[in-house]
């Protein structure tokens, strides 16, 4: 049964309300933005009973994050704590609920309550959750994330299995693993790092491998209590490691990767060749481990001890195709049946739901899910026409790669706080993305996407069902410019029936 809404003050004695959905890193980000701007009427819905989003549901072990810690944290919170270069996942989980407790962002979270309606009527953003709970807003912003639903393999058999079966995201620590004949489906940066983390700890560990990786050798030193007694003295010892490291994740990689003709891409399958060449001493397996396409066209990874791990005696890498599951393990093509009593799947996420399965009706009754029927799209990331006031954290044709997501999510919040004053200053209390805007935009990224190195053929979870790139196809220097200040006139504001808020902006 739903519960009443809270009697809502007329229009033009309120400010704004927000609805944030989402308490993962873009969430917590966006609520505290909306504090810092003086927007105090925001409630954040989250389904789990935790807030973390990628964090709270990656717990594999070896989970780390292959961007610099330093850099893959808020730009206004600066952490001396962290204990790597490339911190553990559990360390990051941490490090956002301190962040959200002390922004005092956390007791605006509304946990167990997931989103499973928004639809745009009579002006205001009204929501259902899954308890019945229901609320009003005048914005809403889409903080759900983008690796989120995970992805089942469709492989025959799969439930016949009689050990313990999850997916990488699902990680079920009450299975023991000590004495354990383990095997893992995958070699995305999750298999990889698990794999990496789990040699040692298992009697077996069994790679089944469909396509190789390129893998760039990167060291994770731990800082040293000097260290962090020196970020903490001066934190600006950490805004010049991050200063410098987004400066190398930037030009060294994410503006390289848009252009498959650059030079950087050729030093960078250099490094992951030789990488490959010294790091594997037997032939064989080396040659089975080598990618045949280019580096960086599949998300590159970067790890410290995959190629260690998999030739160590308890290790195999299994390339022949998957057959089958049966009830004791793993049957090949080639007949051999793989004798396990673990298995993982890590096989990736539908990484094309975004804010689904919730069911999203813009101006008109429009369903999202019918307008993204051919593949998820928006306006520079941000928004879609005819979803009025609604904006996306990590949205479809976002940036996405070997960098801080976090950078993206705040430049884009600084944006959609832009969006929101600008409308409120001209009086007006809704703001549409133009379709003609939309559509210019992307054509043009599709354009784009063909000559990133994304499209130079290999299969990704970056491509959509054409095989077109979906990420963010230019430079990340233009996604910066573009986010600094919103091309007002494509957008159409208008403030039907109800007067303007009477906040003035700040
Ligand atoms: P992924 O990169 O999508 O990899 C999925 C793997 O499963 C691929 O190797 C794929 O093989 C394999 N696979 C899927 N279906 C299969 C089937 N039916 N049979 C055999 N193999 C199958 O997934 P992920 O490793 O979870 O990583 C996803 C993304 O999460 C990453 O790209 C990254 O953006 C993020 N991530 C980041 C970090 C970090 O440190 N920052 C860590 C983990 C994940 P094919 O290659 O042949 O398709």
């Amino acid at each position: 049964m739903s519960q009443p809404t809270q009697p809502q003050p007329a229009a033009s004695d309120r400010s704004p309300r927000f609805l944030v959905i989402g308490a993962g890193m873009s969430g917590i980000l966006a609520a505290i933005r909306l504090e810092e701007a003086g927007f105090g009427d925001y409630a954040i819905y989250e389904k789990a009973d935790r807030l973390g989003g990628t964090w709270r549901e990656n717990t594999y072990p070896g989970i780390t994050c292959d961007v610099p810690s330093h850099f893959y944290s808020y730009s206004f919170a600066p952490n001396p704590e962290w204990s790597h270069r490339f911190s553990p996942g559990a360390e990051i989980l941490a490090y956002f609920e301190d962040v959200a407790r002390r922004y005092g962002v956390e007791r605006r979270m509304r946990y167990g309550e997931e989103v499973t309606r928004c639809a745009f009527e009579d002006g205001r953003w009204r929501i259902e959750t899954s308890t019945g709970r229901t609320d009003a807003g005048d914005f809403v912003i889409a903080a759900t994330g983008v690796l989120h639903h995970p992805a089942y393999p469709d492989i025959e058999g799969l439930e016949d299995f009689e050990g313990a079966l999850f997916h990488s995201a699902r990680w079920d620590h009450d299975v023991p693993l000590a004495d354990a004949r383990v095997g893992v489906v995958g070699t995305g940066s999750s298999a990889i790092q698990i794999v990496a983390a789990l040699v040692d700890r298992v009697e077996s560990l069994t790679l089944f491998q469909r396509t190789a990786q390129w893998i760039a050798a990167v060291e994770n030193p731990a800082y040293t209590d000097e260290e962090k007694q020196e970020f903490r003295r001066r934190p600006e010892a950490m805004r010049a490691i991050r200063d410098e490291t987004a400066r190398a994740f930037v030009d060294g990689f994410a503006n390289v990767l848009v252009d498959a003709d650059s030079p950087v891409l050729g030093l960078i399958e250099q490094n992951c060749r030789e990488n490959l060449e010294q790091s594997v001493a037997d032939a064989d397996l080396r040659e089975r481990l080598r990618p045949c396409y280019r580096a960086a066209c599949k998300r590159l990874i970067m790890s410290d001890g995959f190629y260690e791990a998999i030739q160590r005696p308890n290790a195999a890498l299994v390339t022949e195709p998957i057959e089958g599951v049966e009830k004791s393990g793993v049957r090949t093509r080639d007949g051999a049946l793989h004798e396990l009593d673990v298995l993982v799947l890590a096989t990736g996420f539908r990484v094309d739901r975004f804010v689904r399965p919730m069911r999203v009706t813009g101006r008109g009754g429009v369903v999202l899910d019918d307008v993204w029927q051919s593949g998820p799209f928006a306006y520079l990331a941000i928004a879609v026409p005819d979803f009025p006031n609604f904006f996306l954290l990590n949205g479809p044709n976002s940036p996405v790669g070997n960098f801080s997501l976090i950078d993206v999510a705040e430049m884009q919040m600084g944006y959609v706080l832009q969006l929101v004053e600008a409308t409120l200053a001209g009086g007006a209390s809704e703001v549409d993305v133009r379709a003609e805007a939309t559509q210019r935009f992307d054509a043009e990224r599709r354009e784009a996407a063909k000559s990133t190195i994304w499209a130079t053929g290999c299969r990704s979870w970056y491509l959509d069902r054409e095989g077109l790139p979906t990420a963010w196809p230019f430079t990340l220097d233009r996604f910066r410019q573009e986010m600094a200040r919103p091309r007002l006139e494509d957008y159409a504001m208008r403030s039907p029936e109800r007067p303007a808020h009477g906040r003035a902006p700040s």
